[in-house]
């Protein structure tokens, strides 16, 4: 039995890891669950999978969860560094990161110090701390499985490989829903619009990142530190069907790639599982449904965030870092409407240009840049036309 502590349980990924766990019965068992405030689905996940613990991270919802799971023997706990405690019990074999955006890092990294095993799908911690977060699993053993469908491909495709055999690794982009706009269309686009994925049905931020491109670059920086690859070897081609999740090629000029149907029960599954593949009913791919797989060059130019990550990626330090805090401003700013599709690449950029540059930051240091960030970008939305 896996002990399971699932962080972010009531979002996309947290609910499809519940029902990975659903599935296997006897393989998987929730030991935590934690959410920040849909307290009401946090409740029912608690009564249904019985974990030891459950974590409101928003300390407004404690009394509503405490008294509602009073008569159960799990124990409740509230805030952030609550969180970090529960995570390095005895008890936790694999901790699942699905918090989104920056609140993910201090959990993740209570995990790594503990040594555990944690199954990765909270990208923005790699985003900001990457180097750090590497640096210190390999001090402590903690190992990190990707979650993300691209870098769950990656790492299938290295399963039995050298990691200096890689030339490079090609992450896919579906394009998400604006793939082949102009600016002229794009500056008129609302949340609602940028919300309907083609292919994956996920949270709202990543909806959004996926809409602006901004995902790929964010997952070109996970890429970087993940497997340890220098900025060169992380390249980025389009892909509408999204049946191709990435592909690493090799120094030989061999290309290996994993596909499938896009579905992240299958990423989840096999980062809990791994080294084991569980067997699953899934829907499987059927090759003659799927015809004609596409490939095109991203457009950086129209797609701005995508440039902007690359050119954080070059930068590292705290560039990153900054990035992945303006960036979380700017998609909550146009989630309601107070900044423009097209408004949020240059804000971003004014913020990246407005914070200090600093090559080798602290943990203090990135947690210093994440707060200046997002002052400078909420400044910056203050003067957007939409928001007066
Ligand atoms: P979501 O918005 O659906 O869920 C987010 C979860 O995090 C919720 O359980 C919420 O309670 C919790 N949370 C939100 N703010 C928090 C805070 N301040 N403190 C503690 N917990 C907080 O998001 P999602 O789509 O499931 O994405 C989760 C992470 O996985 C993101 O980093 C995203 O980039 C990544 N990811 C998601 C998908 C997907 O298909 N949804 C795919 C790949 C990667
Ligand atoms: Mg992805």
């Amino acid at each position: 039995m896996k002990r399971l502590a699932i962080l972010g349980s009531t979002g996309s990924i947290g609910t499809q890891a519940l029902d990975v766990v659903s599935a296997n019965p006897g393989i998987f068992k929730v030991e935590v669950l934690s959410a920040h405030s849909n307290s009401t689905l946090l409740i029912e996940q608690a009564r249904k999978y019985k974990p030891n613990a459950v974590v409101v991270t928003n300390e407004a919802k404690y009394k509503e969860v405490k008294d509602a799971l009073l008569m159960l023997p799990i124990k409740v706990f509230a805030g952030e560094k609550s969180l970090a405690d529960v995570v390095q019990w005895d008890t936790v074999d694999i901790v699942l990161g699905a918090i989104v955006g920056f609140a993910g890092l201090h959990s993740t990294l209570a995990a790594i110090e503990a040594g555990k095993r944690v199954a990765i799908a909270n990208k923005e911690t790699l985003v900001v701390a990457g180097e750090l977060v590497m640096q210190r699993a390999a001090a402590t053993g903690a190992v990190i499985l990707p979650v993300d469908s691209e870098h769950s491909a990656i790492f299938q495709c290295l399963v039995g490989e050298d990691i200096n055999s890689v030339e490079k690794v090609i992450l896919t982009a579906s394009g998400g829903p604006f793939l082949g706009r102009k600016s002229n269309y794009l500056v008129n686009v609302k949340a609602s619009h940028a919300l309907q994925h083609p292919n994956w049905s996920m949270g709202a931020k990543i909806s959004i990142d996926s809409a602006t491109l901004m995902n790929k670059g964010l997952e070109m920086i996970e890429a970087k530190w993940l497997f340890g690859l220098s900025n060169e070897q992380v390249d980025v081609v389009v892909h509408p069907q999204s049946v191709i999740h990435s592909m690493v090629q090799f120094i030989d000029g061999s290309v290996k790639s994993q596909m499938g149907l896009p579905d992240m029960k299958l990423p989840i599954q096999y980062a809990l599982a791994y080294p084991q593949r569980l067997p699953n009913t899934y829907k499987r791919l059927d090759f003659k449904e799927h015809a004609k797989l596409t490939f095109e060059a991203a457009d950086y130019k129209t797609f701005r965030n995508l440039a902007i990550a690359k050119d954080a990626m070059y930068k590292g330090g705290n560039a990153p870092c900054v990035l992945n805090a303006a960036n979380e401003i700017m998609v909550h700013a146009f989630l309601q409407n107070k900044v423009g599709f097209l408004e949020m690449s240059e804000m971003i950029e004014k913020t990246m240009d407005s914070v200090p540059f600093i090559e080798h930051p602290t943990l203090a240091d990135y947690l210093s840049s994440d707060t200046e960030a997002r002052e400078y970008a909420a400044e910056f939305v203050k003067k957007s036309q939409l928001s007066m």
